[in-house]
């Protein structure tokens, strides 16, 4: 089959052959036809972690090349002897985090958090910037049902990661103000995943005023700017005091320090993206008003059973999609890059 390999990082995506994927004889062979472009694709092309103080790590080749692309949709076309109950041209929405299967974390249904090398499409496999994909187990496919595919195919990264990441704060008081930071693919669709869930008080932040419109049609109640220089005093009073819990969909040092100084006492934050740097605190502010400081990276297969559930009961406002043909996936990504793309690109297989 054809791949778009990153085999340097940081130039474009090289057009491959590569061997087949194998279902095994539990897993299941998916030909994708749409995948998601991801800011953590990004961060995997580029090659660079910006580790704060301790450094930048610089990759300057991939250890190993495979096709990047973790958003998946597509049909099943092969399916393992021991497959019962599914069928052949089946459309499915690909759960891309699975784990080993056996550790603590995937016997806990918690695959993201799997303690054995990672085996994700995309990052230990090939993911859907090839044309076909297989997963190890038939659960890791979700019936796409009457989705429409463009606007499922985020939901395997997207959707999931912020379900994931909303747990964490759970549970709260709907009319209770929520800070989310950032408002790309995945921050809006934390404002409509925090709306299909009951939530009226979700404050929007974003650096750049003109993405007000898109955090408020997601569900936000309310949008501040807050470009470079807005201190955490000046928000603070914009929220009318220190509130209770932040998400953080940057995670750079800036947006990290800001959460953290909006946090009153018993407050929450937790941080999703990879942007990178870090994060100093005081710490008797840390115990004397018994913050919380937490990560999330990706969710389980329950959380994107969730928001697909979501999505199918009509509750998740549609964030925007620009759905663009598979061979343009170097200027999807340098699109990405500059900073130029609103909510998620998709990228389509051609010709069937
Ligand atoms: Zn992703
Ligand atoms: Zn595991």
């Amino acid at each position: 089959m054809k791949a778009w390999l990153n085999r340097d990082h940081g130039a474009a995506l090289q057009c491959e052959e590569v061997p087949d994927p194998d279902p095994g004889t539990e897993g299941l062979v998916i030909k994708v036809s749409h995948c998601g472009l991801c800011h953590s694709d990004l961060h995997r092309w580029h090659g660079i972690s910006n580790m704060g103080s301790r450094g930048v790590i610089h990759r300057p080749r991939p250890e190993n090349p495979i096709a990047m692309g973790h958003e998946i949709v597509g049909e099943i076309v092969g399916m393992g002897s021991a497959v019962t109950g599914r069928s052949l041209g089946e459309k499915v929405i690909v759960y891309p985090w699975f784990g080993c299967g056996k550790c603590k974390a995937c016997l806990a249904g918690e695959d993201n958090m799997c303690r054995e090398p990672t085996r994700s499409l995309g990052f230990g496999n090939h993911g859907g910037f090839a044309e076909r994909v297989a997963v190890p187990h038939e659960r890791y496919a979700v019936p796409l049902g009457d989705l429409a595919p463009e606007q499922a195919a985020p939901l395997a990264c997207a959707g999931l990661t912020v379900r994931c990441a909303i747990r964490k704060i759970e549970p709260f008081d709907p009319t209770e103000t929520i800070v989310t930071i950032g408002t790309g693919g995945v921050g809006l669709t934390a404002i409509s995943v925090l709306h299909a869930l009951g939530h009226r008080n979700v404050v929007a932040l974003d650096r750049d005023a003109s993405r007000a419109t898109d955090a408020v049609a997601a569900g936000a109640a309310r949008f501040i700017a807050t470009p470079e220089g807005t201190t955490s005093a000046s928000l603070v009073e914009a929220l009318g005091g220190k509130i209770d819990n932040v998400l953080d969909f940057v995670n750079s040092s800036e947006t990290a320090a800001l959460a953290f100084d909006l946090l009153g006492k018993g407050g929450r934050m937790v941080q999703v993206g990879l942007y990178g740097g870090e994060l100093n605190v005081p710490l008797p502010l840390l115990t004397g008003a018994s913050l919380t400081v937490r990560g999330s990276i990706t969710g389980t297969l329950g959380d994107l059973r969730d928001v697909v559930r979501m999505a199918r009961e009509g509750l998740l406002p549609a964030i925007p999609v620009s759905v663009l043909p598979r061979s343009s996936i170097n200027d999807a990504i340098q699109s990405l890059d500059k900073g130029q793309v609103k909510g998620r690109i998709v990228l389509v297989a051609e010709g069937g």
